[in-house]
């Protein structure tokens, strides 16, 4: 059993930070965030200076960490260009790799994931948006709620139900996935704005009336949506895990900072606050342990949904603690400095890719099923 990232990691890891420190900025950071402006400028600079490394998902998820940790806005906005591009890796045809895929890994294009419809996202098979078919084409009707990307992307794995079985016991099964571009006609999306954090990261509803969808764009088998985005879940919840980490790893930082400051101009600090500083250095510690044994699985062709979802639920609920402790902490300090943002940054993550009651469902499910986690 070994610890330690291997030398490559770790000079990756240094790349990655010295890149996120000299580019994000507190400037940089705290405008994009008042302006909720997407910063499109260090997504081409971070592609250009080999800092994304998508095809390597070891180093994806330490960029992510590192990004994250200077600021997550930021970080997740230059890291999420490609979200929802394991769908298309993992099953589509060689016509959607190379006219869609390929132009996003080169940074050409850029891509998002519709899977959360207005009703709710939680209970994914319950989405609305039909799309029929029609000879070699879908027509597609429905909208889709808080998507990432929404308003700047090019185009969109999205999920859609196909069929309608007869047992509603089985409504996951008639769902399917097809890329759907924002030229289509009946494509037409809106920005949503005044998000609690991550304001840098652009938001979107997309709306889809009589929109034409090409029969080759679909993803896969019909039918065989469902399990797709669930396959997808759990290579992204390591992903997820990965933001929330650098978000509690970055409150340690500062409030570590804080705390030395404290004590070296001699003013009292108290066994207490070092007390809630030892509580959040051993949750990041125990969620980033967690987080390399979920990806280690995974990345070794080995995914173990159980692991994944106790690392993602219990990683971004770390984000949050921490955030909160470090409030504790630092008083008026936290609240006037960009510890602030981390603040309102960390809820999300608690929230996509799965909230934190469903982790624990699939946990729960699959400890009742006996899944081996060893
Ligand atoms: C900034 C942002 C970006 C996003 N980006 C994307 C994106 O790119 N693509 C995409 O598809 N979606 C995206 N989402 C949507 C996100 O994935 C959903 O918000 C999330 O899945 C939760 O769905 P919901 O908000 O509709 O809450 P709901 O599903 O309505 O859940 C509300 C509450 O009820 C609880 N709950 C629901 N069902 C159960 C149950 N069976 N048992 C116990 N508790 C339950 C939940 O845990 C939660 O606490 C984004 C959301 C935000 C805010």
């Amino acid at each position: 059993m070994n610890f330690e990232l291997d030398e490559e990691l770790i000079n990756y890891k240094e790349k990655v930070r010295a890149f996120a420190l000299k580019e994000f900025t507190e400037e940089v950071a705290r405008t994009h965030d008042i302006e909720e402006k997407y910063p499109n400028e260090l997504r081409m600079k971070a592609l250009h200076e080999g800092i994304i490394d998508f095809m390597n998902p070891w180093k994806t998820m330490i960029g992510i960490e590192e990004m994250c940790r200077v600021d997550p806005g930021l970080g997740i906005s230059a890291t999420v260009p490609y979200f929802g591009a394991e769908v298309l890796m993992l099953h589509g045809s060689d016509y959607l790799r190379e006219n869609y895929l390929a132009k996003v890994i080169s940074g050409e294009k850029m891509m998002g994931l519709g899977v959360t419809e207005p009703g709710g996202g939680s209970d994914v098979a319950g989405l609305k948006t039909v799309a029929t078919k029609n000879g070699n084409e879908y027509v597609v009707n429905g909208s889709k709620m808080f998507i990432t990307n929404g308003t700047i992307a090019d185009f969109f794995v999205t999920l859609v139900r196909t069929s309608k079985p007869d047992d509603p016991a089985k409504r996951h099964r008639g769902l399917s996935v097809m890329v759907v571009e924002r030229a289509f006609e009946g494509f037409s999306s809106n920005k949503l704005t005044g998000k609690l954090g991550v304001r840098a990261t652009n938001t979107g509803e997309l709306i889809f009336t009589n929109m034409k969808v090409p029969e080759k764009n679909l993803i896969g088998d019909e039918g065989k949506g469902f399990y797709y985005i669930m396959e997808f879940f759990n290579i992204s919840r390591i992903f997820v895990a990965a933001q929330s980490i650098g978000i509690a790893q970055g409150v340690l930082d500062r409030t570590t900072d804080f705390l030395k400051k404290l004590e070296a101009s001699g003013e009292y600090v108290g066994e207490e606050r070092k007390f809630k500083l030892a509580e959040i250095a051993t949750r990041v510690e125990a969620s980033r342990l967690l987080m390399y044994k979920a990806a280690s699985f995974l990345f070794n062709y080995k995914p173990n949904p159980t692991i994944t979802s106790m690392a993602k639920g219990y990683a971004s609920e770390t984000a949050s603690f921490a955030a909160e402790t470090a409030m504790e902490i630092t008083g008026q300090t936290g609240i006037s400095t960009d510890l602030e943002r981390f603040f309102r940054d960390s809820k999300i993550m608690e929230i996509w890719e799965g909230t934190s009651e469903v982790e624990k469902i699939v946990i729960s499910r699959m400890i009742l099923k006996g899944e081996k986690n060893e």
